[in-house]
């Protein structure tokens, strides 16, 4: 029960601070020794409701003739009249008892009283208590003996009795006071247990709360959102548990060689669900000793354990292979896959993640390039070639800048009568660092790093600037060719170079021709015709360059807006054996003609090959036969003639 008193909470009873029924039989026994009765009582809300204190008194005098009475009613008074400052109070009832009320107060709060009471302070009044008796009906001897035998304490003598109550209820409330501390100590001490386990449970609920967060992350993490497969991160992981382990892992790279091809011919919705079922598949067939991951892409990086010769490795790769070439089945569409996979064994080819996937990378680039479908497990030679091509790209860089670059021209000459009808420039890179480095690994080169932009433009502009000096000096020739990579082309800013170029170097466009390689060209046909028409409609003339090594679509020849093709060394190579290359030079030959077109030889090294050609009715030979590309002073010497010699 809580009361307050003087702006203090005491949240226990009396009776909880103290044993009252032990007090009250150490003080009761007073009362034997003084006649005055001694009684400890807590103050109860209870005390002051529903009681009829009249009919209370009343009864107990009827029933009771024992003259240990106190007067309930009086004790109301008596609470009500005590105030905080009194100290004590003596009340008389109107039958002359009095009684000596000292109030024990702890912390402010007053809780109970300690009664001193049945005495007279005076002789008391006998004839009063012999009508009430009467009136009750008792037995006048006896209950006017009752009443002589309650003490009468002459007011001088009361001092004694109330310092006796005061030390009591002193010591009382010492008691009850402390007790109350350690009440309050202990429930403080739950309270903050209480508290401690509320927060226990807050803690849990984050804790809860930060799994959940903690797992959806580490799923963010480490899983690929689209197959549900293990993603490049838990591969990095798993790998680092392998750190200290004498035990090695293979790395299995594996990019899927059409898959752009499928994205843009069924929509990427289609590729994504054919990645999933891949995705899937491989899982279920490897899982005994890989995992697989979705690195990005079309790429998958699977991780084997426990390997212990290359013969484990094989046995994995064989099984992907047989996964990957079988045919898939989607949307009742049929799917032909293809992959290309390098694999680096750890530690051997990297001791940690980085070096080892490099390594695998490395390993698949190769592969992707010497054909797809294939595989290659990592060699130091593959990062000696990756090495050389990044020293190669810084050399590259500043070239142009180090004067280390230079054309060749190369003759195209009339079939029918010898005369060189163009002149194509080739490339040279004289390196500082490497010295002469063949065009087909330094442009490959350029064209992967988007060198081939600045590049390509000073090709144009020096080749332009020749053609001016040698016209200018009067020679005879038609054109020049001048190469150009898909590259370039597809550079926004591809037809206003040419056209300042053109315009800065006085070079009328007829004398320009362009030589773009056919396989590249017609991988993004669609994008680069309007280019090429463009280039046309300037007037300029435009070559297929190395025609037979692509798609070699006869379909699509008839919509592009060139003036020459020019064939392949491959079919030159086959010419006079009688060969598929002989038949087909032959048909190419025919139908190019139908399509207005020119046909220019590439590669011509022998008289009978021209032999082949002149009976074929092709049109230009360059190659060997009549030179080698040479720097432009040593082909003034042809120049000069304009022609060569055709006697066959
Ligand atoms: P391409 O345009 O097909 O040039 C013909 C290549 O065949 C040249 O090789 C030339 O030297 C070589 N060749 C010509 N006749 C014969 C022959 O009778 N026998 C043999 N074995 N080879 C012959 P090169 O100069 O090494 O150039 C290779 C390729 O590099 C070129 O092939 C062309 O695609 C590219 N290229 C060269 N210069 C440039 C350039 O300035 N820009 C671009 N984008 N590509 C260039
Ligand atoms: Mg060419
Ligand atoms: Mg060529």
């Amino acid at each position: 029960m809580e009361r307050m008193k003087a702006g203090v909470f005491v949240e226990y009873k009396f009776s909880e601070l103290v044993d009252i029924k032990h007090l009250n039989s150490l003080i009761e026994s007073l009362g034997t020794i003084t006649g005055i009765g001694y009684t400890i009582k807590e103050i109860k809300d209870e005390s002051f409701v529903n009681i009829d204190h009249g009919s209370l008194c009343r009864d107990f005098y009827m029933k009771n003739e024992s003259t240990r009475q106190r007067c309930y009613n009086d004790e109301k008074i008596v609470v009500e009249k005590m105030t905080e400052e009194k100290e004590y109070i003596i009340h008389k009832c109107k039958n002359g008892l009095a009684q000596i009320v000292v109030p024990i107060r702890i912390d402010g709060c007053y809780l109970a009283n300690i009664f001193a009471s049945q005495m007279f302070l005076e002789e008391p009044n006998l004839d009063f208590f012999r009508s009430q008796g009467s009136q009750f009906g008792f037995d006048e001897k006896k209950y006017i003996k009752a009443v002589k035998e309650i003490p009468v304490i002459k007011r001088e003598h009361l001092k004694p009795i109330i310092d006796f109550l005061l030390k009591v209820a002193k010591l009382v409330s010492e008691i009850a006071s402390r007790h109350l501390n350690e009440l309050e100590v202990n429930k403080k001490l739950s309270e903050s247990y209480i508290e401690l386990s509320a927060v226990y449970q807050q803690l849990r609920g984050a804790e809860h709360q930060l799994r959940t967060q903690y797992d959806e992350l580490e799923k963010m993490a480490y899983y690929d959102p689209l197959t549900g497969l293990p993603n490049w991160n838990f591969i990095q992981r798993e790998l680092n548990k392998y750190d200290d382990s004498s035990l090695k892992l293979a790395i299995i790279y594996m990019d899927l060689d059409n898959f752009r091809g499928i994205n843009n011919g069924f929509g990427h919705q289609c590729g994504d669900k054919l990645l999933r079922k891949i995705g899937e598949t491989f899982q279920d067939y490897l899982k005994e000793n890989c995992i697989v991951s979705r690195s990005s892409g079309d790429e998958f990086l699977i991780l084997q354990r426990n390997v212990e010769s290359k013969e484990d490795v094989l046995e994995s790769i064989n099984k992907i292979y047989n996964l990957i070439n079988s045919r898939w089945e989607l949307d009742e569409k049929e799917f032909f896959i293809s992959g290309s996979i390098g694999i680096a064994i750890f530690p051997d080819d990297g001791d940690n993640f980085e070096e080892i996937l490099r390594s695998a990378d490395i390993a698949l680039n190769k592969s992707k390039h010497i054909g797809k479908n294939s595989h290659i497990f990592f060699e130091k030679s593959l990062y000696d070639q990756i090495s050389r091509r990044t020293e190669m790209e810084k050399e590259l860089r500043n070239a142009i800048k180090n004067d280390e670059l230079m054309l060749h021209y190369q003759p195209q000459v009339d079939i029918k009568n010898g005369k060189i009808v163009s002149l194509e420039a080739l490339l040279r890179w004289n390196s500082k660092k490497f010295g002469w480095v063949s065009p087909y690994e330094f442009i490959k080169l350029a064209e992967d790093t988007g060198l081939i932009i600045p590049i390509g433009q000073w090709v144009l502009e020096t080749a332009c600037i020749q053609n001016k000096e040698w016209k200018s000096k009067g020679y005879s020739y038609d054109f020049i060719s001048v190469n150009v990579s898909v590259t370039q082309i597809q550079n926004r800013d591809f037809l206003d170079n040419v056209k300042l170029i053109l315009e800065q170097t006085g070079t009328k466009p007829e004398y320009l021709e362009l030589e773009i390689t056919e396989s590249v060209m017609m991988e993004t046909i669609e994008s680069n015709l309007r280019i090429l028409n463009e280039l046309r409609n300037m007037g300029l003339r435009i070559a297929l360059d190395d025609f037979g090594t692509g798609y070699s679509s006869l379909n699509y020849l008839k919509s592009l807006p060139i003036n020459t093709l020019k064939l392949d060394k491959s079919f030159i190579d086959g010419l006079c054996s009688n060969s598929y290359e002989e038949l087909i030079t032959c048909e190419i030959i025919k139908l190019a003609h139908k399509m207005e077109l020119d046909v220019t030889a590439e590669g011509v090294e022998f008289k009978n090959q021209l032999q082949s050609l002149v009976d074929k009715e092709c049109n230009r030979i360059q190659g060997y036969y009549f030179s080698k590309p040479f720097p432009p002073e040593e082909i003034e010497f042809d120049l000069k003639k304009g022609f060569f010699d055709i006697k066959l």
